[in-house]
């Protein structure tokens, strides 16, 4: 899919948690009219650090309506030890300028649903369903049943909870990994999220699960749901591999 390549700036960087920064761009012509994604698509953000560029892909986290509104275009960076991008937002300054290509990706939502909905994502492979908060409440409101499984090692790297927790016909359970208490009261579940399908009673006939963050993940549950029936139309998926260039 073609998308566009703007001018933007860094306008605000919010710490999501210890590892996770949220980074809000505005275009500097603001070209809100001109930049027009669906939910769920990623842009790529190119860096010029000492005359090399670094091009990397980030989820866009915020709503369309929102982006309308605000002009700001947010995403959430897991910060990488080493990292090119990672260690250039920890200290980028405010009104930092770079180029924003996009939008791409087609990890959409359809108008209608024939069976539940569930969207599985990993550290900030949870953006982009953050993205989707407007139709996941139309769709939840129109009686689909749709259900969230963040996963996370730690219940201090949780980001966008909250968000989640407003839509009160959505179901979305937090996974953590490595944490042996957990309060099943705030959403919080012991394992992967790939422990959760069992409890789902999938249907094969109808039911479409999406897929987003680690690759390793993504494989494991692509195993897990081909072995409960579902054709490979019915996952969706967006692998955050590392391009490290
Ligand atoms: C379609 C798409 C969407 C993406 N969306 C997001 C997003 O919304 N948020 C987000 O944080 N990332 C996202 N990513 C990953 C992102 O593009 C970068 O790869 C990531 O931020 C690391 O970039 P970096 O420059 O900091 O590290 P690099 O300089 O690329 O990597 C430095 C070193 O760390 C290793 N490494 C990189 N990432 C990790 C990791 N997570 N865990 C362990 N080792 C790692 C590399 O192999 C390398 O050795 C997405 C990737 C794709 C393809």
């Amino acid at each position: 899919m073609p998308g566009s390549l703007l001018s933007a700036k860094l306008v605000k960087t919010d710490q999501l948690s210890a590892n996770t920064l949220q980074l809000s761009f505005e275009f500097v012509q603001d070209d809100r009219a001109s930049f027009n994604f669906i939910a769920g698509q990623f842009v790529q953000l190119q860096l010029e650090i000492d005359g090399a560029l670094h091009k990397r892909s980030y989820s866009i986290a915020n709503s369309a309506d929102h982006f309308k509104t605000s002009g700001q275009l947010q995403v959430a960076l897991s910060l990488v030890s080493g990292g090119v991008a990672s260690g250039f937002f920890r200290k980028a300054p405010p009104g930092f300028q770079l180029n924003i290509a996009g939008p791409f990706g087609a990890l959409t939502l359809l108008e209608n649903f024939p069976g539940q909905l569930v969207l599985v994502g990993t550290g900030t492979g949870i953006s982009p369903y953050r993205s989707m908060i407007p139709q996941l409440k139309a769709l939840t409101d129109k009686g689909t049943s749709v259900t969230v499984f963040k996963g996370f090692r730690y219940r201090e790297e949780s980001i966008y909870s909250e968000d989640f927790a407003q839509l009160s016909n959505l179901k979305f359970r937090t996974c953590l990994s490595r944490e042996s208490n957990v309060n099943p009261a705030n959403h919080e579940y012991v394992g992967h999220v790939q422990d959760q399908f069992d409890a789902l009673n999938l249907n094969p006939e109808k039911d479409v699960v999406y897929l987003c963050g680690n690759p390793g993940m993504i494989d494991d549950c692509v195993i897990l749901l081909r072995d409960k029936g579902l054709s490979p139309r019915q996952i969706k998926r967006e692998k955050y591999v590392y391009s490290g260039h």
